[in-house]
């Protein structure tokens, strides 16, 4: 492997180069690890994050300065879990060699593409969701035979350390490892040879990290962000649609990359809408300062973007609707209410960059072409939300719209189905993770072709005056 340009090692700066040298030999010593190895490296996992249960939802907790149990249990540990014994149920078959089509002149051969893990993989992690989104990438890598190394974000310190913690007492270093960090590390890990380079984070930094991997010609999975959109159909019932979306932005209080970042709501629903939305919000978060069910905001630094956003919207003439700011100060604390956005325009922040917390922007729209050509004059995003009962209405809809993923009825919840592939489409990403493509983008699909005893080009070979070519000319 040819050395990568690395800082000096210091106690903030590990050994990046030697972890991955390390784990690189020990691949080479078991290429194509079996069935058994890799279900044991999954069960490892599983069991760890059943024994740490407590301490995973303590540190994420504390990482936020406030989330609760519920929700690291229901959106970090469940998915992992799920994800695990997808994977240890599916193995056989999506190890198994595939076979294909043999042209006539190949015949007689066998043609199969054999699935072969690419080696080791490396992770760069965010802090919205620090143990899911450095674990299910995982998963995905370690079911389809490769070694891995993470980098945790500075922004959720204490998960960042109980995971390398977690992760040393199960795996050995040349099999699995985190490393801690800030900016310098990241940018030295993401610099590093990898065979397959994971990152999830911000479209601007991904830009960066795709430039970086570029040098090694590492391939790139970019799971990044955007702004997801929801439409509601001018039939579908306007308080059922508010209440399901409130449960969706209410989650990581809209810290979630998949999170509905604006609404298109039917021009006279738009009241209707709010109205519901507000009261939605109200029954599951009665109260927020004081109430251990509503996250905080991760940093005062994202906080301040996030009140810089909604400065500005006021500031360009945009009504503000804050929902249940009670009597309560919010004071030094890190909450923010949930806040709606009424008469937003594209020279608005709310509009133009990724909210990435509680913010909703609620545009409307008269004609459901309006809604999309909305959609599709804005950069592809990661997720879709559509409101219709009429099943042929909404598939028309999601023919005519790109993006990563997509709900109907729904929001975020593709990202919990563990047999369809997550990921995003131009700036929101590419490559997948989950289900069996997730398997296939940490594999290399190797074409095979077979010959046996019978030699055919026996028949096919020069002198080429001899060879049928000859009755075409
Ligand atoms: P970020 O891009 O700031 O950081 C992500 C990771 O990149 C961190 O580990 C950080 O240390 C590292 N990093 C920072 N600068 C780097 C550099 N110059 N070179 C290499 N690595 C660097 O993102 P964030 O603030 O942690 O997360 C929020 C963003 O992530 C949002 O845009 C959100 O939509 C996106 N996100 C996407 C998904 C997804 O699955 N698509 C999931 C969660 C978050």
């Amino acid at each position: 492997m040819s050395a990568p340009q690395l800082t000096a090692v210091t106690p903030e700066m590990p050994d990046l180069e030697a972890m991955l040298l390390a784990q690189k030999k020990a691949y080479m010593a078991d290429p194509m690890p079996d069935r058994a190895t890799r279900i044991r490296r999954l069960d490892k996992l599983h069991n760890a994050l059943v024994d740490n249960k407590a301490r995973i939802i303590a540190a994420v907790s504390k990482d936020f300065s406030n989330r609760s149990a519920a929700e690291t249990e229901l959106a970090e540990i469940m998915p992992l879990l799920d994800g695990i014994s997808y994977y240890r149920k599916r193995l056989k078959r999506l190890m198994k060699p595939q076979r294909r089509h043999v042209s006539l002149t190949l015949m007689p051969a066998r043609v199969e593409v054999q699935y072969q893990p690419v080696g080791v993989v490396g992770i760069v992690v965010p802090w919205n969701f620090p143990i899911f989104l450095a674990l299910s990438p995982l998963i995905g890598a370690l079911a389809a035979g490769n070694r891995a190394m993470l980098k945790s974000s500075e922004f959720a310190p204490a998960t960042g350390d109980l995971l390398k913690q977690i992760i040393a007492e199960n795996y050995a270093e040349d099999e699995v490892t985190v490393v801690t960090g800030g900016v310098e590390v990241a940018t030295e890990f993401t610099k590093l040879p990898f065979d397959h380079l994971v990152f999830t984070g911000s479209t601007q930094v991904g830009r960066i990290v795709m430039r970086a991997a570029a040098e090694n010609l590492t391939p790139v999975t970019l799971e990044l962000g955007g702004k997801s959109p929801v439409i509601i159909h001018k039939d579908f019932p306007i308080e059922e649609a508010a209440g399901r979306i409130a449960f969706g932005k209410g989650i990581n209080a809209g810290q979630v990359c998949v999170s509905p970042d604006y609404i298109l709501c039917p021009r006279d629903k738009v009241n209707a809408f709010c109205n519901a939305f507000s009261e939605s919000m109200g029954k599951a978060y009665p109260s927020l300062q004081n109430n251990g069910d509503y996250t905080a905001i991760i940093t005062d630094r994202q906080k301040a973007r996030l009140e810089g956003y909604l400065k500005d919207a006021e500031e360009k003439g945009a009504e503000l609707i804050t929902i249940n700011p009670q009597a309560e100060s919010f004071g030094d604390s890190r909450k923010m209410p949930m806040t709606l956005v009424i008469g937003a325009t594209d020279e608005m922040l709310v509009l133009r960059e990724e909210i990435f917390g509680p913010i909703l922007p609620v545009v409307p729209y008269d004609t459901i072409d309006e809604a999309i050509a909305y959609v599709n004059d804005r950069p592809r995003p990661l997720a879709f939300y559509y409101f219709d009962w009429n099943k042929s209405r909404a598939d028309d809809v999601l023919a005519r719209t790109h993006s990563g993923g997509a709900c109907v009825n729904d929001t975020m919840s593709h990202v919990l189905a563990d047999d369809i592939p997550f990921g995003g489409i131009g700036p929101s990403g590419m490559g997948h993770y989950h289900g069996a493509e997730g398997f296939r983008n940490f594999s290399k699909a190797k074409g095979v072709v077979r010959k046996g005893r019978i030699n055919a080009t026996a028949f096919i070979a020069p002198p080429w005056d001899n060879f049928m070519f000859n009755s075409l000319k």
